[in-house]
C-alpha cells in the first residue's frame, strides 16, 4: 500500500483539477454513523411502526405521514449535531490551498466538508440543518431541531417544513446536479471515491467516465464496492487514516 500512495501522492502533485466523491464513510471518523455500514443506521432493524427507515425516510410516507418521518429526521440530526470535521475532511480542503481544483461532490447532509473549508462542495442529497416549506419559498439554515415541535410548520405561510434533504424516490436537487456535471465536463485530472457504497450511478458514472478516458481514479474504503474493480488504486482503510497518510508523502514530495 506504501508504494500505492506514493503513486497517488506523485498524481496529486502533478493534477490541478481534482474530484472527490464523497459518502458517510468520510463523516465515520466524526463519530456519525453511516447508513448501510456494519455499524450503521439501517442495522438496527425496523423503526417503532414497524417500518424499513428507508420506508420512513421516503418521499411517500412523508407525504402520508409527515409526522412519522420528522421523528427520524430528529434522529439523523441527534446523529449529526455538534460534529466537527475529521482529518479526512481536513485534508481534502488543504489540498486546496496550493493552487489545486478540488472539486467535492458529496452524499452527505452534515455540512462537514465546508466545516473544514472546502470551498466547492457540491451536496447532492442536500443538507439536514436547511429546512425549507412544502409549499412556499420560506427557507432556514443551521437550524437546530431541539427547538423545533413534533410537526414543525412554516412561519410564512402554515404549510409543512422538511429538510432540504433528498428524500428515498426523490431525484437529485437539478442545481447541484447541473452544477457536477458542468464540473465533469471540465474533465479532472484525478477523481477519488472516498467511503460510500457506490451504489448510485450518478457517483459511479463519473468514476468510469475517468477510467475510460485513462484519467487515474482512486478508491478509499475499508470494503469493497462495485467499483472496487475498476479503479487504478484500493487504498483499504479509514478514510482519516489514509487521506493523512497521503497528505504526507505529498508533503514529502512538495519539499524534495
Ligand atoms: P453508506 O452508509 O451506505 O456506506 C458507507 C461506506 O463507507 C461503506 O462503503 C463503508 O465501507 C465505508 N466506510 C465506513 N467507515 C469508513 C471510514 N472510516 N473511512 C472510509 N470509508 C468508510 O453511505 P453512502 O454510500 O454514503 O449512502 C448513504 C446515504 O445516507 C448517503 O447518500 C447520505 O445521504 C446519507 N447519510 C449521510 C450521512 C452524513 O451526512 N454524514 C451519514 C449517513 C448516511
Ligand atoms: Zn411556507
Amino acid at each position: 500500500m506504501r508504494t500505492d500512495l506514493i503513486k497517488v501522492a506523485e498524481l496529486l502533485r502533478e493534477a490541478h483539477r481534482v474530484l472527490f466523491i464523497t459518502g458517510a464513510g468520510v463523516s465515520a471518523e466524526s463519530g456519525i454513523p453511516t447508513f448501510r455500514g456494519r455499524t450503521g443506521f439501517f442495522r438496527q432493524g425496523l423503526t417503532e411502526e414497524g417500518i424499513p427507515f428507508e420506508e420512513a425516510l421516503s418521499a411517500t410516507n412523508f407525504h402520508k405521514s409527515p409526522q412519522v418521518s420528522w421523528r427520524y429526521f430528529a434522529q439523523l440530526e441527534r446523529n449529526l449535531r455538534g460534529k466537527s470535521p475529521n482529518p479526512a475532511h481536513r485534508v481534502i480542503a488543504d489540498l486546496e490551498t496550493s493552487g489545486r481544483r478540488v472539486c467535492v461532490a458529496t452524499q452527505n447532509i452534515d455540512g462537514l466538508h465546508q466545516l473544514a473549508g472546502s470551498k466547492y462542495v457540491i451536496e447532492l442529497h442536500g443538507n439536514l440543518f436547511r429546512l425549507c416549506c412544502t409549499a412556499c419559498d420560506y427557507q432556514a439554515s443551521d437550524v437546530t431541531f431541539d427547538s423545533l415541535p413534533d410537526l414543525p410548520l412554516c412561519p410564512a405561510c402554515d404549510d409543512v417544513l422538511r429538510p432540504d434533504i433528498v428524500l428515498y424516490e426523490e431525484p437529485l436537487p437539478g442545481d447541484a446536479l447541473n452544477q457536477f456535471l458542468a464540473e465533469q465536463a471540465q474533465g479532472f485530472d484525478l477523481v477519488f471515491s472516498v467511503g460510500t457504497t457506490s451504489l448510485f450511478q450518478y457517483v459511479v458514472e463519473p468514476v468510469l467516465l475517468a477510467v475510460r478516458r485513462h484519467v487515474p481514479t482512486i478508491e478509499i474504503n475499508p470494503e469493497e464496492t462495485p467499483i472496487s474493480d475498476a479503479v487504478s488504486f484500493r487504498l483499504r482503510g479509514r478514510a482519516g487514516l489514509i487521506l493523512v497518510e497521503l497528505a504526507t508523502a505529498l508533503y514529502e514530495r512538495e519539499l524534495a
